[in-house]
């Protein structure tokens, strides 16, 4: 059977929790017929673990940041450290960055200035920027304003103020098994964003779609969250998988040719 390879455009593959069967999630994934993998770096550790990923394997590219649960860490060395990174192939944005009003793991100013530098770096670098929100959309929505990067905002779920304010700066909006609880209650329906603007991602290993809630969430889990997305628009799972994979391929540039 011929369908289009989906994108993962977010998931956290260098997590421990991948430690011991990463070899046979990629092989399930393959199966499901992922093509590609972004694999997400939220602290130095985890930015280098993703570029190690991407260049041991292909179907996968790295993004390189500073998460906002650990903008604390935020310094000059960490600064320099994710600019060599910028550089390498296998890197194709910024992030994963943003605000988190919700657990406060790190200080609001310290989370705003993380933020604010990592916009600036993608801008800098002529790189996409890969965005988290939680509970912090007036913040958030300031400052986007004007943002030289393109922006995606992750796991997408905030309210109208981001999602006007993603709008206004052609940002893309990248859904997560969320779109398929029960008690998700958009404030935007799914069928008012742009076509063009639209990702899909397991955000793995958190979040995982129904069926599988509960679980380990992991790559091949992402053809829920596009069958979620097709549902709730009224379009055909094969449109939906074609558009958003263009989609990933137009933001994070020509590397996500390569498949797994
Ligand atoms: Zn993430």
């Amino acid at each position: 059977m011929l369908r289009p390879g989906l994108v993962d455009a977010h998931c956290h593959l260098g997590d421990a929790a991948f430690d011991p069967d990463r070899d046979a999630v990629l092989g399930r994934a393959r199966d499901a017929g992922i093509e590609h993998v972004v694999v997400i770096g939220g602290t130095l550790a985890e930015s280098e673990r993703a570029v190690a990923l991407a260049r041991a394997y292909p179907g996968l590219s790295a993004t390189v940041g500073i998460h906002p649960h650990d903008a604390r860490q935020w310094s000059a060395a960490a600064d320099a450290r994710l600019r060599d990174l910028l550089g390498l192939p296998e890197v194709v944005a910024v992030g994963e960055t943003g605000l988190d009003y919700h657990y406060d793991h790190s200080p609001r100013e310290a989370q705003r200035r993380a933020f604010e530098a990592q916009l600036a770096l993608a801008a800098e670098f002529r790189m996409p920027v890969v965005v988290h929100a939680r509970e912090a959309d007036e913040d958030l929505a300031a400052m986007l304003v004007g943002v030289a990067a393109t922006v995606v905002l992750h796991s997408f779920s905030a309210g109208g103020a981001v999602f006007e304010a993603g709008m206004a700066i052609g940002a893309y909006f990248s859904f997560s098994g969320m779109i398929t609880f029960k008690n998700w209650t958009p404030t935007v329906p799914l069928a008012a964003y742009p076509p063009n603007r639209l990702l899909i991602e397991t955000d793995g290993p958190y979040l995982a779609p129904v069926p599988y809630r509960g679980k380990r969430n992991e790559p091949a889990f992402v053809r829920a969250v596009a069958e979620g997305l097709a549902r709730a628009r009224g379009e055909a799972m094969d449109s939906i998988g074609q558009r958003t994979s263009e989609n990933a391929r137009r933001v994070f540039g020509a590397r996500l040719a390569t498949t797994l």
